[in-house]
């Protein structure tokens, strides 16, 4: 896993208000030298044992800090120094923050290690080791964490130390976050004397590319499918719709996926349930969340299941979703219909409406063009990978589809989109089944014909179409176009 150098890690730690040590990161001598005593740090991406490299010096003069941070500049990969105030401490604690996979009897998420002596070898030291598991969706509050440390000074403030931590871990999805030592002073305040991060680099939100050091995401060297997910967003700016292709090369054995990760959620859990596995190669990053519409997610899937090297779809959230699951098994239902080389999937749907759209996955699955296998919100990504192999395909299934003639019923502009009215279905001009199901009231039956309320608004969610499949006679079937070539 990529590591984090200290300075990095002090921005996390801080933009969630734990309390660092007072330090300035410099990249050449500063002007203004900061009063001794200080610790300088070499900031080393990846670097351990620094101390015994030669890498952290003591400095009680300014002309120590000065002779050190020359040596210290010049040292292999230092993207710079941490000139760290030294402080008076009474006592040492060690805290980390890990993934933990689960096992039988505990279900994978976090674990806090909180020992009352700080240094290494935190392993030895089982009888002041503290071990907190903690839910990722559900982390614990500082009274939860109080409950557990309950025989330690100063609990307070230790718990509230150490649930800002955890906030920290889980809203930047690290692996690890160690905190060693966590310093308590003479006047029993706390204090992160150092501190170091791993993460998982395909779990870092776009947002935090830069601070996480992500090259690519930052080049404007963007894939075709990048620039056409943007040209989806930029047609229908609604929700997220988030995608990225992997810049790496799949492992020859690797089973080759396709994601649909749903929210930071469904992105953390896939990153659980595959960390470390080598048999498992995702194609892509992607987030579909805060409340995109069907067309969206039909449009953003069209791209996902378009990767040419695909041969397995996982569509996956945190399993309590804002976003409508029966909309978005609608949009699912519709890629696979219209997609000339329809994926294998995996589905998990977890939210608002989640048994409905199960059941429309279930009910349509005999027309499939491939194998689809849905799952409840209580299974977890980690097991649901166990089906990735029985499922996915060495051959693509290609197949033709080119929307039925029809009569334009009316055109959206946003989200963009037309509505066509099959009058051929309806021969005796009665109200297609559609119309009563539209939850916005936006379609009407006027003149034996479809219209579309101007005092209504489309929220874009498909149910007309696949209740008008399913329920009707396909009196009604909607085109999604694409700002581009896919399969
Ligand atoms: S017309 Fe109604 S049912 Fe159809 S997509 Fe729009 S809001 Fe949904």
């Amino acid at each position: 896993m990529p590591a984090l150098p200290e300075y990095k890690t002090r921005v996390l730690l801080e933009n969630h208000g734990v309390p660092m040590v007072p330090a300035i990161f410099c990249q050449k001598i500063p002007i203004d030298l900061p009063e001794p005593v200080v610790f300088l740090k070499a900031q080393i991406p990846g670097a351990t044992s620094r101390a015994a490299l030669g890498l952290v010096r003591k400095a009680s003069t300014t002309d120590e800090i000065t002779n050190g941070l020359n040596e210290l500049l010049e040292a292999k990969n230092c993207q710079g120094v941490l000139i760290a105030q030294a402080v008076d401490i009474k006592k040492e604690y060690y805290a980390a923050c890990l993934l933990d996979f689960g096992d039988g009897e505990n279900l994978a998420g976090g674990v806090l290690l909180l020992s009352t002596e700080g240094g290494s070898g935190i392993e030895a030291r089982t009888d002041s080791l503290h071990k907190i598991r903690f839910s990722l969706l559900n982390p614990p509050s500082t009274s939860d964490i109080k409950k557990q440390i309950s025989d330690l000074p100063n609990l307070n403030d230790v718990a509230d130390f150490l649930q800002k931590m955890i906030t920290t871990f889980i809203d930047y999805k690290l692996t690890v976050l160690e905190i060693n030592p966590m310093a308590v002073l003479q006047d029993d305040s706390l204090l992160a004397v150092d501190c170091r991060a791993e993460f998982e680099q395909q779990a870092v939100s776009k947002k935090n590319s830069e601070l996480f050091e992500l090259p690519e995401t930052t080049s404007g060297n963007k894939t075709n499918l990048e620039i056409l997910v943007e040209a989806i967003n930029a047609d229908d700016p609604a929700g997220t719709g988030f995608f990225r292709s992997s810049r790496e090369i799949a492992p020859e054995a690797a089973i080759k996926v396709a994601t649909n990760l749903c929210g930071g959620g469904g992105k953390m859990l896939w990153e659980m349930a595959i960390g470390g596995r080598k048999d498992i190669f995702p194609l892509n990053e992607s987030d579909t969340s805060g409340g995109l519409s069907g067309f969206k997610s039909y449009r953003i899937l069209r791209a996902i299941m378009s990767q040419p090297d695909a041969q397995v779809l996982i569509l996956t959230g945190s399993g309590m979703a804002f976003q409508n699951q029966y909309h978005l098994a609608s949009a699912v239902w519709k890629a696979l219909r219209e997609s000339s080389t329809p994926l294998p999937c995996l589905l998990r749907f977890g939210g608002t409406d989640q048994e409905k759209a199960i059941n429309l996955i279930k009910t349509v699955d005999e027309q499939l063009p491939v194998q689809v296998k849905t799952f409840e919100p209580e299974i977890f990504p980690n097991a649901m990978v166990e089906h990735l192999a029985e499922i996915a395909t060495e051959q693509r299934v290609k197949q033709n589809f080119s929307p039925p003639a029809g009569e334009l019923a009316f055109e959206l502009k946003t989200p963009p989109a037309r509505f066509i009215y099959h009058p051929d279905k309806n021969p005796d001009f009665k109200e297609p089944v559609c119309i009563k199901h539209c939850p916005t009231k936006y379609l009407m039956w006027e003149n034996n014909r479809i219209t579309a309320n101007p005092d209504a608004k489309c929220i874009g969610c498909l149910v007309c179409e696949t209740v008008s499949l399913l329920n009707g006679n396909g009196e009604l079937t909607i085109e999604l176009d694409l700002p581009g070539e896919v399969l």
